[in-house]
């Protein structure tokens, strides 16, 4: 069973913002920003790259109640979802990472600065 299933069933403790049928939104342990939430599906999904249309449909709506809910739609905020091993996700089981609480920057993402072509 993966960490996040394992929050799903409450064998890890999570400090949860808001949950419904079908996804819970947790603050991430390690905070990057000054709220910084995971958003994730009950059911197992790999990453977005397994996500079918119709629980993407569903987690869209839940993601912007998380928003509201804090209070992060009027200023604005980030959604990352990192898939996969050049994605940097770490966690194998589907999750939005929304960042917000103050303006955020923006930077090169690996250690060459040129990215004219892939
Ligand atoms: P990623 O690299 O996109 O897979 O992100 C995984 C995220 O999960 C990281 O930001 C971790 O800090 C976070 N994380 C890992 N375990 C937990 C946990 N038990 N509760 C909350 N966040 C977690």
């Amino acid at each position: 069973m993966c960490i996040f299933c394992k929050i799903v069933a409450g064998e890890i403790p999570s400090n949860k913002v808001l949950e419904n049928d079908e996804f819970i939104a947790f603050h991430d342990i390690n905070p990057v920003a000054p709220v910084h939430i995971l958003i994730i599906p009950k059911k197992h999904v790999e990453n977005f790259q397994s996500v079918t249309p119709e629980l993407m449909a569903n987690m869209t709506s839940f993601i912007q109640d998380v928003a509201k809910e804090l209070c992060l739609d009027k200023n604005g905020y980030r959604l990352v979802t990192n898939n996969g091993k050049d994605g940097g996700q770490e966690v194998p089981h589907l999750h939005f990472h929304l960042l917000g609480g103050a303006k955020l920057k923006w930077t090169h993402l690996t250690e060459n600065d040129t990215h004219k072509s892939l």
